[in-house]
């Protein structure tokens, strides 16, 4: 056992996530420690209220960090909205759509699956059908951003869907905040949680979640007490609510949220749009290394998430030699297979500070290298100069 300090390594992180954390971020996180109740301190938790309803783009009040990460997120969604004996329309096309169902199912709610196939979208004709089959459904869950297959589900259309049949929506939108287009009062989202380690690029251990008037509504509402003491958020609105007066509920991670602010105020800086461009035009030029290079993309073009970026693994390479290679002769981190896509796939993210251009050139020069190294199926040489092309023209 290491008896000294722990140094990490540095690494760059580019897979499903933790992303990369810039140094502004790290550096809010060691400021001294205060009170959770410090007078000080609930001024920055409405700050980070706000910031967090412009990253949602929400104006809803009931919307704050749950001091978990992301697990905790989707698990309060569940346990407040679902009670014994509802039924919860469950959208599946990858690992988390599974987890929905856990979660509902143990709340004592009865999942109605949608099922698609990894690495499509969530289809929204089977979700219209679904809801016309099923006119009691109370909820529609489905996740907006699926990391374990890159691809992006139709939130807009899922969530109007929806509301015509009069269900309230819950959102995994972990993946997806500040990485692509979410509009949460715009679309009608009723629960919506997410995760810092993602697009936000903040340490992990933080979900940032908001509920509609309508859901707050069903919240206040119950006839079951939510299951859960922790995560009932009739009591953690006493601590995160509004009124000048707040009661202690927990102890929130002090730093971690000097962080997450840190984290929500770069986002506001660069703009919520600007960010996504980013993550769109960062997609681009890495997708077109990796495609000169012969690797193939598992998700149909139009559905593909900008800051996941999941290609079959070649012939000739080995999963397991190729990561641990990229860790120790790179530094570079990225993602396995998850659930049935593990041992076929890797799994690139372009995650907010992880989405730069010098990733795009250390991933695509190592990925080259170790490949062509084992002699696998692929083009070598050829994607930089491929991405280069575009980097000339990005720059011009
Ligand atoms: C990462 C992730 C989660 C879980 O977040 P944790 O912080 O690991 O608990 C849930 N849903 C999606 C889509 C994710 O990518």
């Amino acid at each position: 056992m290491s008896q000294t300090a722990f140094h990490p390594p540095l690494r760059t992180l580019m897979g499903p996530g933790p992303s990369d954390v810039p140094s502004r971020i790290l550096e809010a996180l060691s400021r001294p420690t205060i009170g959770h109740l410090d007078p000080a301190f609930v001024e920055l938790m409405d700050e980070i209220k706000a910031l967090l309803q412009y990253a949602f783009q929400t104006e809803s009040q009931l919307t704050m960090p749950i001091s978990a990460p992301g697990s905790a997120g989707m698990e309060a969604c569940f346990v407040n909205l679902v009670e014994p004996g509802d039924k919860v329309i469950v959208c599946q096309n990858g690992v988390f759509g599974g987890r929905m169902k856990e979660n509902v199912e143990r709340c004592g709610g009865e999942a109605v699956m949608v099922m698609d196939d990894w690495g499509k979208p969530v289809d929204p004709q089977k979700v219209e059908d679904a809801l016309k089959a099923h006119p009691d459904a109370k909820i529609l869950a489905f996740v907006h951003a699926e990391t374990s297959t890159g691809a992006l589900s139709d939130a807009k259309t899922l969530a109007e869907l929806a509301r015509r049949h009069d269900c309230l929506t819950i959102v995994d939108a972990v993946t997806s905040l500040g990485g692509c287009e979410l509009r949460v009062d715009d679309w009608g989202i009723d629960a919506v949680y997410s995760g810092t380690q993602k697009c936000l690029s903040c340490v992990p251990g933080i979900s940032p979640v908001s509920f509609s008037e309508r859901a707050q509504h069903v919240i206040a509402n119950r006839t079951h007490k939510v299951q859960s003491w922790f995560l009932d958020m009739n009591l953690i609105m006493a601590y995160w609510g509004g009124s000048a007066k707040r009661a202690y509920h927990h102890t929130a991670p002090v730093n971690a949220m000097y962080a997450l602010h840190e984290a929500l105020l770069m986002l506001k800086e660069e703009g919520l749009e600007n960010a996504w461009a980013r993550h769109r035009e960062n997609h681009h030029i890495l997708r077109t290394g990796l495609e000169a290079m012969g690797l193939e993309f598992i998700v149909p073009e139009d559905a593909r998430l900008p800051q996941l970026n999941a290609v079959s693994i070649p012939a000739g390479a080995d999963d397991a030699a190729v990561r641990s290679r990229l860790l120790a002769d790179h530094h570079l981190e990225i993602g396995a297979g998850l659930g049935d896509l593990a041992g076929k796939v890797w799994r690139i993210g372009l995650m907010g500070y992880a989405s730069r251009i010098e990733n795009i050139t250390l991933c695509l020069g190592a990925l080259d290298a170790v490949l062509s190294d084992m002699g696998a199926a692929i083009n070598s040489g050829a994607a930089l100069p491929a991405a280069e092309k575009l980097l000339a023209h990005h720059e011009a």
